[in-house]
């Protein structure tokens, strides 16, 4: 979502908030449950060109949400758990995991110290290529050149195109520009076109990709508490839509085999890269269920209904980001009406 959309979906929420009119709909929409996506977890306020904040937030602000989740009277539980109840099994209270896609390092350094005083369960999604160190998180490349440099070449069919980075405006304008442009094309040509931006810029992803990435110890480690579970996230982190029948059967059970013989575990849950709906459909949604996964998330937002029993492999998630790191914003999450109106009342989005 971009800065503009942001600020009006904001003010949509301000609105829901102060007239009130969230918590007379709870009642019909607040539903069984709720998963918030989660991504890095860092202390100290971002540098001033952070175009990926939104994925930021802070172990302060991640302790004050667990325990307004609690004082909400939901039970903090893992994905197992969720899973159990969500097909009628166990208790009917309302439940919210909290899940990690990924495998960012600052997790471990972070997140897992915070939730393991508290005891809560927590998810971490894993793709293989973080800590195998071949990720590439072209979102931070893109990051990094235009924080590095006073403008970027962009190739395009005709040659490349030049954009300005010289103030703080012309580098959220042309991060804006250039990411959505590469969220339109396919994997290779993204990934290409991003590994041509950061080289000129003279920035090395590989070692940022070893400094932000857990290590297969580290996950090992943390997949030994029973308060983790580790999820699989795809081999590449590859929007798979865009793929191929084998390459989507392939990021998936390679991903789920490479962490089983990573860390003794062979992970249950699986979250599709991205998770929008130009990310994973129906297609990814059948797949998943005959690989045998017992849930799967998308970014789709919403909250759980009971319906959502027979579409197991089609979760919807609600972000908890840096963006919205405010309790009065997850207070209105929990009512389940932002997504309720932005849904339609359609409870159900598998399409
Ligand atoms: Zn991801």
């Amino acid at each position: 979502m971009n800065r503009r959309k942001t600020a009006i979906f904001k003010a949509g929420l301000d609105t829901l908030y102060y007239t009130g009119a969230h918590r007379a709909l709870a009642p019909l929409t607040c539903g069984a449950g709720i998963i918030f996506t989660l991504h890095n977890v860092v202390p100290g306020a971002p540098p001033a060109f952070a175009p990926n904040r939104i994925l930021t937030i802070t172990p302060e602000f991640l302790k004050a949400v667990v325990v307004r989740i609690r004082a909400a009277g939901l039970d903090l539980v893992s994905l197992d758990e969720a899973h159990a109840r969500l097909q009628g099994e166990g208790s009917d209270r309302r439940f919210a995991c909290l899940t990690f896609d990924d495998g960012y390092r600052d997790n471990l350094e972070h997140a897992y110290p915070v939730l393991k005083r508290h005891d809560v369960p927590m998810a971490i999604y894993v793709a293989t290529c973080m800590p195998d160190g071949t990720a590439e998180m072209w979102w931070l490349a893109l990051e990094f050149a235009i924080a590095a440099a006073g403008s970027i070449e962009v190739p395009t069919a005709e040659g490349s195109e030049t954009f300005s980075c010289e103030t703080l405006e012309q580098k959220y304008d042309t991060y804006e520009t250039v990411y959505w442009r590469l969220r339109a094309m396919d994997e290779e040509g993204k990934r290409a076109t991003v590994r041509n931006i950061a080289a000129r810029a003279g920035i090395d992803m590989a070692a940022a990709v070893r400094d932000l990435s857990m290590t297969w110890e580290e996950i090992a480690w943390l997949a030994g508490d029973p308060l983790v579970t580790i999820g699989a996230h795809t081999v590449t982190h590859s929007a798979l839509a865009k793929l191929s029948d084998a390459q989507v059967e392939y990021e998936m059970a390679e991903s789920r085999r490479l962490i089983g013989e990573h860390t003794g575990v062979r992970p249950c849950h699986f979250a599709y890269p991205y998770g929008d709906a130009g990310s994973a459909g129906p297609r990814e949604f059948a797949l998943a269920d005959r690989l045998g996964f017992a849930t799967a998330v998308t970014t789709r937002p919403g909250v759980l209904y009971p319906e959502h029993g027979h579409h197991l492999t089609a979760l919807p998630r609600v972000s908890l980001n840096g963006d919205y790191q405010s309790l009065r914003y997850l207070d209105l999450f929990l009512t389940g009406a932002p997504f309720a109106l932005f849904n339609r009342f359609r409870k159900v989005d598998a399409a």
